[in-house]
Formats: structure tokens, C-alpha cells, sequence
């Protein structure tokens, strides 16, 4: 987290304690989270990034997804860990 402007983690501080998405800054309902972000929100960070319009690391760095490590929540299903540690490219 250390690494993250001031800006973005007063974003993520914030998203957290408000129990927002860190992408769309709407509140977080009952749906599934990931990293920080709905699921959709999160989906559609994972598109835009295999698109080439971002990378997972810079969606991390502007405070709009949570890094892979986070404790928020882990991911179970073994797929889903594989891509993620894989990271972007
Ligand atoms: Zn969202």
C-alpha cells in the first residue's frame, strides 16, 4: 500500500471503510467482491487490460483495484489464483 499516491489510497481507504467498489465508487451491495470491486467492475477491468487499454498494476496504483495479495478476500477457486498471480501483461 505504501507505494500508492496519496490520492489513491486515500481512495481505497475510503472505498473500504464506506464499503464501496474501488472502480465505480458505488456502494457495495450483496453481490460478490473482488479486489476491491464488483465482480462485473471487476470483469470489466480484466477486459479492458487483456484489450491493452490498461494493466492490473496501474488499475492498483490509481487506487481502483486492490493488489492480488490483499486480505480483503481470497480467491478460492484455483483458476482464478493462477490468473491472478500471473498478473498483467
Ligand atoms: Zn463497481
Amino acid at each position: 500500500m505504501s507505494k500508492l499516491s496519496a490520492t489513491a489510497s486515500a481512495r481505497v481507504a475510503d472505498c473500504l471503510e464506506q464499503r464501496r467498489c474501488l472502480a465505480c465508487l458505488k456502494p457495495a451491495r450483496r453481490g460478490r467482491m473482488i479486489r476491491g470491486c464488483h465482480e462485473r467492475c471487476y470483469r470489466a477491468t480484466l477486459r479492458g487490460a487483456s484489450l491493452g487499454k490498461c494493466t492490473l498494476d496501474e488499475r492498483v496504483a490509481e487506487g481502483k483495484l486492490l493488489p492480488a495479495n490483499s486480505r480483503n478476500r481470497r480467491a478460492r477457486n484455483p483458476v482464478t489464483r493462477e490468473l491472478l498471480k500471473r498478473g498483467a501483461k
